[in-house]
């Protein structure tokens, strides 16, 4: 059996979404800019994506939603042109950011930094979550913009975008979030919440990859990412990928309407079910309380079991998991979320990410849940530095340690 549980670093693309893109490459395939019949055929599908992407962050139509190819170049965008308009050209010189964004948020600000920029890093607590109330005394008149995540890549925890909204309002700070792991998994709500630049990508949710997007408050504009044709309201030049456009607008209906209907709640369900399971076995420990994760994902250590280890052997059972995000999952080091929250070396190394879909099943996760089971006894039984006695059952193990 295969079993897809790395949703968190892509997803399959909806069947349905497919199906929508597949004229745009062999009928419809003008260029939306020309003066004919084939620019005129990717119209009326390009109109109705567009305002299915707004409809599903509730985007106000006078604001802008800006295609780009993925989250990591709308996240590079907004925090370079800041930098260019407020800090190069201006009289700020600090961005806040937590210290578990992705490498997309991190690495950008760490090559800012060394262009002199001041970079302030918010921590998370033991429960992998960050304080607000810190935020504000961060806050200086030279801060030019904070960017914190809206949900955690690794944890799926689900950071107070609200309140820390409310505070940049306050302090008069614009405010950043990289929504990529909330957008089609839980409410987005862009009309009840003070957000000025929102980043997301289409793959994470049944979309097609190579397309996400940045929206921008009306009265916030940024500098062109790209100069040229004058695309995208002159933010990105460049002919539209209309195929592309036409998959992220109908992924994002599909995954707004799974969210309202309460599909993501049966994914709930059984995640939850999964993790008590897992749970059972002795040694264990999630990271982040269920209530305040998306509803799709788990990351759970195994004491005595290196992740990477842990992977192999699922995947030698048909089982995709991650250890980490998947960008830097090649390095062999340990989860960054794990080194955040200050988990002992031991245990940083051990972080396996389960991430659901909607369209995984019981099936698949019993099935996952059985292999899981094998490969801790297999490695424990194998580990040098895990003093461990079998349980009489592999589906009940002694011990259930909880959250951290
Ligand atoms: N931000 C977050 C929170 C993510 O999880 C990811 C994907 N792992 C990205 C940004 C980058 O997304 P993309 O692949 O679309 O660049």
């Amino acid at each position: 059996m295969n079993v897809y549980l790395d949703n968190n670093a892509t997803t399959i693309v909806a069947p349905q979404v497919f199906i929508e893109m597949e004229p745009y490459f062999v009928q419809k395939y003008g260029n939306p800019n020309s003066l004919h019949a084939y620019a005129s055929d990717t119209h009326p599908g390009l109109k109705t994506a567009m305002e299915k992407i707004y409809a599903g962050i509730n985007a106000p139509t006078e604001d802008s939603v800006v295609i780009t190819a993925c989250a990591t170049e709308s996240n590079n965008w907004v925090l370079k042109s800041i930098y260019f308009q407020q800090i190069l050209n201006g009289d700020k010189d600090h961005i806040i950011v937590s210290e578990v964004e992705h490498p997309s948020v991190l690495s950008t600000v760490k090559f800012l930094e060394n262009l002199g920029c001041k970079v302030t890093y918010l921590p998370i607590n033991n429960e992998g979550i960050i304080e607000a109330d810190n935020l504000s005394d961060m806050i200086t008149d030279k801060t030019a913009i904070v960017s914190i995540m809206w949900a955690n890549n690794e944890t799926g925890a689900i950071f107070p975008i609200d309140e820390i909204s409310q505070i940049c309002k306050e302090k008069n700070v614009l405010f950043h979030t990289d929504a990529t792991q909330a957008v089609g998994k839980i409410v987005v709500d862009l009309q009840s919440l003070n957000v000025d630049y929102l980043t997301f990508s289409a793959h994470k949710f049944h979309g097609p990859k190579g397309v996400g997007a940045l929206y921008i408050k009306k009265g916030k504009e940024l500098i062109p990412l790209l100069h040229g044709g004058a695309q995208m309201d002159g933010y990105r030049s460049g002919t539209l990928n209309v195929a592309a456009i036409v998959g992220m607008g109908k992924a994002m209906e599909m995954a707004a309407e799974a969210v309202e209907s309460k599909k993501m709640d049966e994914v709930r369900r059984l995640r939850d079910e999964f993790e008590d399971n897992l749970l059972q076995i002795a040694d264990t420990f999630v990271v982040t309380p269920r209530e305040i994760r998306t509803p799709n994902t788990i990351l759970i250590s195994f004491r005595g079991v290196e992740g990477e280890s842990m992977l192999w052997d699922l995947n030698r059972a048909g089982i995709a998991a991650s250890t980490g995000s998947a960008c830097a999952s090649e390095d062999l080091e340990s989860n960054p979320v794990m080194e955040a929250i200050g988990a002992e070396a031991d245990l940083a190394h051990t972080a396996i990410r389960f991430s659901l879909s909607r369209y995984t099943t019981q099936e698949e996760i019993d099935y996952t849940l059985k292999a899981v089971n094998s490969a801790v006894l297999r490695l424990r039984g194998i580990s040098s530095s895990y003093a461990y006695s079998p349980p009489e059952s592999i589906d009940t193990g002694k011990e259930n340690n909880g959250h951290r």
